[in-house]
């Protein structure tokens, strides 16, 4: 074989490589964009699993799983739940309410209300997106308020009435309230 030859294997093989890589990125990218609701389509990762505080001495701290801005400027939050039931819980909307409101507290303008928490079904790895709308920033200073006044021992913490939530609670076995089923 000359070295011409050689040289034009070699070269070849390098254009096999790239486009073969070039077609695996692309199928990786568009497996993981599939899921993507109309509203997120064309729209720029902006945070990837960032945690923010608020600063104060009792902080909020949130960990967003992802934030989105749109074409027209808007920060969309999305949070992944790996669950069984496709549907997105009370729970969710006040966590991602509040990475909404540790956002703003750091100078992060244009958050939407509307966010998305896309659930992962555990066989199957299939992810849907579920809109929902946060809550606004006075309700979740509301909630913040009076975490710290039970925590101070000010008020007095009304039971849930989820027995589901007792089950995995952390303090169940010493509170007068829980909820059996
Ligand atoms: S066990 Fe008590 S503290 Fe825990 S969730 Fe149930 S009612 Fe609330």
């Amino acid at each position: 074989m000359t070295f011409f030859n050689f040289m034009f294997l070699v070269l070849g093989a390098t254009v096999i490589w790239f486009v073969w890589r070039y077609k695996k990125v692309m199928e990786i990218r568009l497996q993981e964009e599939s899921w993507l609701p109309a509203r997120l389509q064309g729209a720029m990762l902006k945070f990837s699993e960032k945690k923010f505080f608020d600063g104060g001495l009792y902080p909020l701290v949130a960990q967003v799983d992802r934030a989105y801005q749109t074409l027209d400027g808007e920060i969309i939050l999305v949070d992944f739940k790996r669950r069984s039931v496709k549907r997105a819980f009370e729970s969710d909307m006040v966590e991602i309410s509040a990475q909404r409101v540790t956002l703003l507290a750091n100078g992060v303008t244009q958050v939407s209300r509307l966010a998305y928490v896309v659930v992962i079904d555990p066989s199957t790895d299939v992810k849907t997106p579920i809109p929902i709308q946060l809550e606004d920033e006075e309700k979740i200073r509301d909630r913040q308020r009076r975490f710290i006044a039970i925590s101070n021992g000010k008020i007095v913490p009304s039971s849930t009435s989820a027995a589901g939530i007792c089950r995995r609670c952390g303090h169940k076995r010493y509170c007068d309230k829980v909820v059996i089923d």
